[in-house]
């Protein structure tokens, strides 16, 4: 099969089908070209000088007094200070508690253990040997879903918010961990302990750009409560999982959503002008399945615009570097995880991992359509030839990227394999960003199952070796 298509009249190239197939390679390259940071080695020492940090095993489960009250003297650190992980640190506010004390075991950027954390979380390791399970994690069950009476303004449907709703109206938790944005700006993270269904439902739609989650983590010992759910990405609930037998808590619920390329406030305005033809206005964004952003604005209307024609040259260092280091995409640790890069183009990818995950779903099964999931298509290729793309910053002209998206989505993977083929090129990308900026981390940090994932694929030799 040929398009008979010149894509760069400027240079006469002829695209013949296969030359397409290596162009979807491009498709990460938004998503994947911060390997260009400077960043300097994690100097340890100086952290060590700075605050004595106390070891844990999570398994420890609950601490005496005495402990209790040793974290509690601890001091969180002042705004804006160099975080312990430093240029790692996704600001998930762990360390703006006195939770700090535990940080050097908890923080997801200093002690990767997965291993540990699935155990104590779900009563097992994953099955390396089950290739739903190498990529997915541990789980009981996934599906496709969406609420037959969406919430308007909500990211997808508001699977989550209704999740929340209901588990404080039934009253199987006192507060609930969720960002609301600040009045000024409403992608301004506001991190809250919400105990009503109206201030769950302020914390709808993704704030998309690093969160303090875990900064109310203080509040909730303090307060006394006993009933909890926690929303929020990996990297937040890897810190909590490994603290969370120290909040005085009967009961946490943990309701995760997947996370990948996130950015700081400011590197999300830089994306915004650079992609929108109106960023003032954009009141929701999201990277579809069918290849392309989709901005909504405040008047209502939509725009789209195709992965292929970002401006990847001007974003190169738009991604936080926690983010290009992480491998926890799909949430490993949430009894419950709900995205979308696993359903059919409109729908929501629901992951149950664990008993406790399965109740909470059950609280909102009767306001749900579903159905089981699929998979379609074949990304190794596409994934193989997106990796040495990788250091090119491409911008195809905008009528060619828009060919090139109507293309991939009749074509491209769908279902569970448009969510493998989103983590094979992520991860593959993030492997070679540790292994450039953090050689002497690598093994340790890169948790079995993603080096199982990267091991598929052949890498750029670097001079580095694998
Ligand atoms: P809503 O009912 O709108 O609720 C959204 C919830 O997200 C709120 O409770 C709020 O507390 C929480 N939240 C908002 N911003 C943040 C934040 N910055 N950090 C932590 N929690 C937050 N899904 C995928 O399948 N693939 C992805 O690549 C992917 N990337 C994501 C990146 C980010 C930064 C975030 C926050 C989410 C991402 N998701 C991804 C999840 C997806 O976009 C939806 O959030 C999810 O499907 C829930 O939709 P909903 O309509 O049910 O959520
Ligand atoms: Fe602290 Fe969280 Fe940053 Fe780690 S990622 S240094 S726990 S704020």
């Amino acid at each position: 099969m040929r398009l008979s298509h010149t894509l760069f009249p400027e240079n006469a190239i002829f695209v013949s089908w296969s030359t397409l197939r290596k162009m979807a390679g491009v498709l990460y390259l938004l998503r994947s070209s911060s390997q260009l940071w400077g960043m300097v080695m994690m100097d340890q020492s100086l952290f060590n000088k700075q605050i004595s940090m106390t070891a844990i095993h999570p398994d420890s489960a609950s601490q005496s007094s005495t402990a209790q009250a040793t974290h509690q003297k601890a001091k969180a650190l002042k705004p804006g200070s160099r975080r312990p992980a430093k240029e790692l640190c996704s600001e998930c506010g762990f360390c703006d508690t006195y939770y700090i004390h535990y940080v050097k075991e908890a923080c997801a950027f200093l002690n990767q253990q997965f291993d540990v954390l699935e155990e104590q979380s779900h009563g097992r390791q994953r099955n390396l040997e089950s290739p739903d399970e190498l990529y997915f994690g541990v789980h009981q069950d996934m599906m496709a879903a969406r609420k037959t009476e969406p919430i308007a303004g909500a990211q997808w449907t508001g699977i989550v918010s209704s999740i929340a709703i209901e588990m404080l109206k039934q009253k199987k938790v006192e507060g609930v961990v969720c960002v609301q944005n600040t009045e000024s700006d409403r992608f301004q993270p506001m991190p809250v302990i919400a105990r009503t269904p109206e201030e769950v439902l302020a914390a709808r739609v993704n704030k998309p750009t690093l969160s303090p989650n875990l900064s109310v983590l203080e509040q909730v010992e303090q307060s006394g409560m006993k009933r909890l759910l926690v929303i929020g990405v990996g990297c937040q609930i890897q810190a909590l999982r490994a603290v969370q037998d120290k909040l005085g808590l009967e009961k946490l619920y943990v309701l995760g959503t997947p996370c990948v390329d996130n950015v700081t406030r400011a590197g999300l305005q830089k994306f915004l002008e650079t992609t929108s033809r109106s960023p003032e206005t954009v009141v929701h964004y999201e990277f579809m399945q069918d290849f392309r952003v989709h901005f909504k604005h405040e008047d209502g209307s939509e725009e789209m615009v195709p992965f292929f024609g970002l401006k990847t040259n001007q974003l190169k260092d738009v991604f936080a570097p926690s983010c290009m280091s992480c491998f926890d995409y799909v949430n490993n640790l949430a009894d419950l995880v709900v995205g979308y890069m696993g359903a059919p183009f409109g729908w929501q990818w629901i992951v149950v991992r664990n008993e406790t995950g399965a109740e909470m779903l059950e609280m909102v099964k009767d306001q749900l359509e579903t159905q089981p999931v699929m998979s379609k298509g074949d990304r190794k290729a596409a994934v193989q030839q997106s990796i040495p793309a990788y250091d090119k910053g491409v911008t195809l002209p905008m009528w060619a990227a828009k060919l090139m998206g109507v293309v991939i989505e009749k074509v491209g993977p769908k279902g569970l394999e448009y969510a493998r083929f989103s983590i094979d090129s992520h991860f593959t990308r993030n492997f070679l960003f540790m292994r450039r900026n953090y050689p002497q981390k690598l093994a340790a940090h890169v948790p079995e199952f993603a080096k199982r994932i990267v091991a598929q694929y052949k890498l750029p030799d670097d001079g580095a070796g694998q």
